[in-house]
């Protein structure tokens, strides 16, 4: 749980979930049981034939190429480092305002993560600041498509291909997102996805996917994830135990389906508290989610950046309306990063970020009626202020 403020000590109960996925399984239950009970019967748990289905079905998300699962997102991470045989005495570039395992996968292989700032307004790595952040250690990029909307990919691709360095997407938050027509997942060399039950495609448990269009990398994941091992006990790399379980491929299956409903649901949310701000003449007061043009927007969050922040949380939270802080702090201050010797003021603007953001909730079963009285709420206190 995060923390939260209050300005009052009685807890008031939420109007309605930041998250509703007890709505959503409702919606599908018949066909989740089925294939639930589809998996059991066939008493076949890792991999097998339900999982190569779902890698088959999944693939066309990521532009097609190839897809290989994995048991998490973190797991994806590790796996594309090990692929590209990232380790002790190699650099890798990634945001410090993302979620920690966008980082921790590269300091867990004893490569070193070099943090590179954000832009301000799309809260996704800025291409401006990436030259001087390479070095001749330099192996890999791994830019995340934050919140759901994807990064500067082409500016991101050229500076990678002109100093041969391989870039690795971070699509955990943005399964079905796209760049220039394109969707994420197979826009660099290799792309991550997360299956986690918060996802816009989430699973009932943790769950990972790997995409690329390079066949001998897909290759190499099929084996790293297996132990490093192509036939059983023979093992031609140095691998790890990192696969997916039937049953969430069968759930996720039945998910996929509904996946591009849910995601224009969410989409229409986006555009409903857009019009609620302007409506509301707040448009000044706080910083809506920008979408480039050339962007496809997936809002797995809807993230509003304001000045007083804490206060409008626990002016929202004493009202019965739910919120959330991603993310609170930027990984370049937090403990476990410490022995890269970053410092407070190293990166102004995810730093700023982690003071101002807010998270609305944006799930796709969240009614207009609801996010009306949200606004009006966000609305009583701007009038206060
Ligand atoms: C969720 C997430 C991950 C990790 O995925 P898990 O499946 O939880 O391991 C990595 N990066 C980002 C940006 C995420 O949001």
């Amino acid at each position: 749980m995060l923390p939260t403020v209050s300005s009052t000590n009685k807890p008031v109960k939420p109007r309605f979930p930041f998250l509703d996925l007890k709505a959503q399984f409702a919606t599908i239950r018949a066909e989740v049981m089925e294939a639930v009970t589809r998996v059991l019967e066939s008493q076949v748990f890792i991999l097998g034939a339900e999982v190569d289905a779902f890698e088959r079905e999944f693939a066309p998300l990521a532009g097609g190429g190839l897809a290989i699962s994995c048991a998490s997102g973190t797991d994806a991470l590790l796996l594309a480092l090990m692929a590209l045989d990232v380790g002790a005495g190699d650099e890798v570039i990634v945001p410090p305002f993302t979620f920690v395992a966008t980082a921790g996968v590269v300091a867990r292989l004893g490569a070193k993560p070099v943090f590179v700032d954000i832009d301000a307004a799309t809260y996704n790595l800025d291409p401006a600041l990436l030259e001087e952040a390479i070095t001749p250690r330099t192996r890999a990029m791994i830019p995340v498509h934050l919140f759901g909307l994807a990064a500067d990919m082409d500016a991101i691709l050229a500076i990678a291909r002109r100093h041969r360095v391989s870039v690795i997407e971070d699509a955990a938050q943005a399964v079905g997102a796209r760049y220039r027509g394109k969707p994420v997942g197979n826009l660099g060399n290799i792309g991550c996805f997360s299956f986690f039950p918060s996802k816009n495609l989430g699973g009932a448990g943790d769950g990972g996917m790997l995409t690329t269009m390079d066949p001998s990398a897909a290759d190499r994941l099929r084996v790293l994830r297996m132990h490093g091992s192509r036939s059983k006990y023979d093992y031609e790399l140095l691998g790890i135990n990192s696969r997916l379980d039937a049953l969430q491929a069968a759930i996720l299956r039945v998910k996929q389906r509904y996946l591009e409903q849910w995601t224009s649901a969410r989409q229409r949310n986006a555009a409903t508290y857009i019009r609620l701000f302007e409506e509301h003449g707040l448009k000044d007061k706080v910083r809506l989610p920008m979408v480039p043009p050339d962007r496809v927007h997936v809002f797995h969050q809807f993230v509003i950046g304001v000045r007083n922040r804490d206060a409008l949380r626990a002016h929202l939270q004493d009202e019965g309306f739910p919120t959330e802080i991603y993310y609170p702090s930027p990984l370049h201050l937090q403990p476990a990063f410490r022995n890269l010797g970053y410092q407070r003021g190293d990166f102004p603007r995810a730093e700023a970020a982690c003071e101002e953001v807010l998270a609305l909730p944006i799930f796709p079963e969240l009614r207009e009626d609801q996010q009306r009285e949200l606004i009006s709420a966000i609305s009583d206190f701007a009038a206060l202020i």
